[in-house]
């Protein structure tokens, strides 16, 4: 069944309202009618399996037949601090790290991030939190992973909160994210990624300041996407999120 994050307002225990794009797509794209069922969101983690009784291009509606926990959320609180990229770089973390169940993406202004990627424009921020709805409905995520605002990485290192924090550093030979997690799983998880030009050497001594670990992810130097996503997995995967 077709996942919809829609506003509280339109969602009861009894009864689901779809309009403006979404209604068009279960009336035109998806082409479906009353009697048949798609699931509803209220993105507090609760989702509505609703039997559809009225389909048109402006509103769709249906009776809500079950009430239950959302699924898909994975067990770990995930906050990705990913250095901002080319817009379509950072876009596709948004996308793949909404699948692999980041559960909060923080944009990082660092000392080597180009200078045009951090001008935030008008609409940025709309397009991109389009981006985290559409990718959790087709993964079927429980919650829309949240967005903060671009902060700097001083701030960041400063203020992330989470149990465990962990930068990953080319240069760093000794820790892994095995390692880094053989002592107890944390409930929660800061990911630090730099730019395409990498931390600097004061970035990663402020982070050392702050107890946030540097860890290897290897020999070999991925790009920073790529980084993004093999660590968020990796650390999903070892918290046993992915069995
Ligand atoms: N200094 C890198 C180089 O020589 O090309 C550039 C940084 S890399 C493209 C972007 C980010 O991905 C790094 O800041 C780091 O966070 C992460 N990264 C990439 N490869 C890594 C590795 N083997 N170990 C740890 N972190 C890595």
């Amino acid at each position: 069944m077709h996942h919809f994050f829609i506003p509280s307002q339109n969602l009861t225990d009894r009864q689901a309202i779809l309009t403006g794009e979404q209604a068009r797509q279960v009336a035109l794209v998806l082409r479906l009618r009353p009697g048949e069922r798609l699931v509803a969101l209220d993105n507090t983690g609760w989702e509505y399996e609703v039997r559809l009784t009225a389909v048109s291009r402006d509103q769709v509606m249906g009776d809500v037949v079950d009430r239950r926990t959302a699924v898909g959320e994975p067990t770990i609180h995930l906050t990705l601090y990913i250095a901002l990229l080319k817009r379509e770089k950072f876009e596709w973390v948004l996308q793949k790290g909404t699948e692999v169940g980041v559960s909060r993406f923080v944009p990082v202004i660092t000392q080597r991030t180009l200078a045009q990627d951090t001008e935030i424009k008008a609409g940025k921020q709309e397009r991109w939190q389009k981006i985290l709805t559409e990718a959790a409905e087709q993964c079927r995520r429980g919650r829309i992973p949240a967005l903060a605002m671009p902060t700097r990485l001083a701030d960041a290192l400063a203020q992330h909160g989470a149990e465990m924090a962990l930068i990953p550093w080319e240069e760093e030979r000794g820790v892994g994210l095995k390692s880094a997690l053989s002592a107890a799983l944390p409930a929660s998880i800061a990911l630090f990624i730099g730019p395409e030009g990498g931390f600097a050497p004061e970035e990663i001594a402020l982070a050392r300041q702050h107890h946030v670990q540097p860890v290897t992810l290897g020999r070999r130097i991925l790009r920073a996407e790529t980084a993004a996503l093999v660590a968020a997995s990796l650390l999903i995967h070892e918290v046993g999120d992915m069995a």
